[in-house]
C-alpha cells in the first residue's frame, strides 16, 4: 500500500539524527566536507554550498575551486585549496557541481575518491552514469525536476506528475539516493524501501541559489557520518525550516536561508 512506502520524519526524528559534537570531539571527528563548486562565471554558488556546510555539523569546510577568493571573503573560516579533489587534503564526504559549469574533470575526480559524495546542479550533467554506479561509499543525487527530466531523458512534466517514481527510478538506474527536489521533496534510496518525504519547505525557497545552500547542508551532514538517505531528509527538513525562518512572509535570499540554518537547528532540538 502506498502509505507504508512513504516515510514523512517529524521533529522527534530529525533530532535524533543531529550531529551534536561529543565532549571529546574534534574538528576532524566532527567531518571535513568538501566543497568542489563554483566557476568564473558562477562564484556565488560556491560562496551558497560553502554558508550551507558551515552549518551542516561538519567540523570543516574544505573549497577547491576558481571561487576561492570569493569564498575567504566571505567565510574566512574555510579551507580553501589551490589544488584539485585528489589533493586537497582529508575530506570525508565531497559535494560537487553547484555552479560548475562544464568542468567534468573535477566531478569524475570526486567521484573517484571512496567517500560519500553529493551530486548536484551542473554535477548531474557531468557525472558519468558508469561512474557513479561504479562507486562504493554513498552517493546521493539532489536534482530538481528539470534536471531529473533531463537524466531520465523525459519532460519536466512528466517527472512533476510522478515525482516518487521518478525519484525511486533515478535512484535504481544510479545505484544511489536521489533528492528530488520540489515544493514536496522526496529522498528514494537506491535498495527500494520506503521513500522519505519532505514539506516543511516554503514556496519562498524558489529562490536563486536555494540549492545551493541545500547541497552545502546536505554534504555537511554526509561528512559528520549520516547516511545518504538520512543526510538527504535532515538536510531537507532543516533547509525548509530555515527557508521558513528566512522569509515568514516575506522574499528572502538563499544567503539569509544559510543564515537561518542554526535557527532551525534549536527549533527541532
Ligand atoms: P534549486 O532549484 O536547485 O535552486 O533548489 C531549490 C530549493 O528550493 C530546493 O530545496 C526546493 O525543494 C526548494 N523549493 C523550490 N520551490 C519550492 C516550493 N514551491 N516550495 C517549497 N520548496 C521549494
Ligand atoms: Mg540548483
Amino acid at each position: 500500500a502506498e502509505a507504508a512506502e512513504l516515510e514523512a520524519p517529524q521533529h522527534a526524528d530529525v533530532a535524533r539524527l543531529l550531529p551534536v559534537p561529543a565532549a571529546e570531539s574534534d574538528k576532524y571527528r566532527r567531518g571535513v566536507v568538501g566543497i568542489a563548486a563554483g566557476s568564473a562565471r558562477y562564484p556565488g554558488a560556491a560562496v551558497l554550498a560553502v554558508a550551507g556546510a558551515l552549518r551542516g555539523g561538519a567540523g570543516a569546510v574544505r573549497y577547491v575551486g576558481p571561487a576561492g577568493d570569493a569564498v575567504i571573503a566571505r567565510f574566512p573560516e574555510t579551507l580553501v585549496s589551490d589544488r584539485g579533489p585528489e589533493r586537497a587534503g582529508r575530506v570525508q564526504a565531497w559535494v560537487v557541481g553547484p555552479g560548475a559549469g562544464d568542468d567534468a574533470a573535477t566531478v569524475a575526480q570526486v567521484l573517484a575518491a571512496e567517500v560519500p559524495v553529493l551530486i548536484d546542479a551542473d554535477g548531474l550533467r557531468l557525472a558519468d552514469a558508469d561512474a557513479v554506479r561504479a562507486r562504493t561509499a554513498p552517493t546521493l543525487m539532489t536534482p530538481h525536476a528539470g534536471e531529473a527530466a533531463a537524466l531520465l531523458g523525459v519532460g519536466r512534466e512528466e517527472v512533476e506528475a510522478a515525482r516518487l517514481a521518478s525519484a525511486r527510478e533515478l535512484a535504481q538506474r544510479y545505484g544511489a539516493t536521489v533528492l528530488l527536489k520540489g515544493s514536496t521533496t522526496v529522498v528514494a534510496g537506491p535498495d527500494g524501501g520506503p521513500v522519505r518525504v519532505n514539506a516543511t519547505g516554503t514556496s519562498w525557497l524558489a529562490t536563486a541559489g536555494s540549492g545551493d545552500v541545500l547541497s552545502g547542508l546536505a554534504g555537511s551532514l554526509l561528512a559528520a557520518g549520516l547516511s545518504a538517505v538520512d543526510a538527504g531528509s535532515v538536510g531537507a527538513y532543516l533547509h525548509g525550516l530555515a527557508g521558513r525562518f528566512a522569509a515568514e512572509g516575506a522574499p528572502a535570499g538563499a544567503h539569509d536561508v544559510a543564515t537561518a540554518i542554526p535557527r532551525a537547528w534549536r527549533d527541532v532540538r
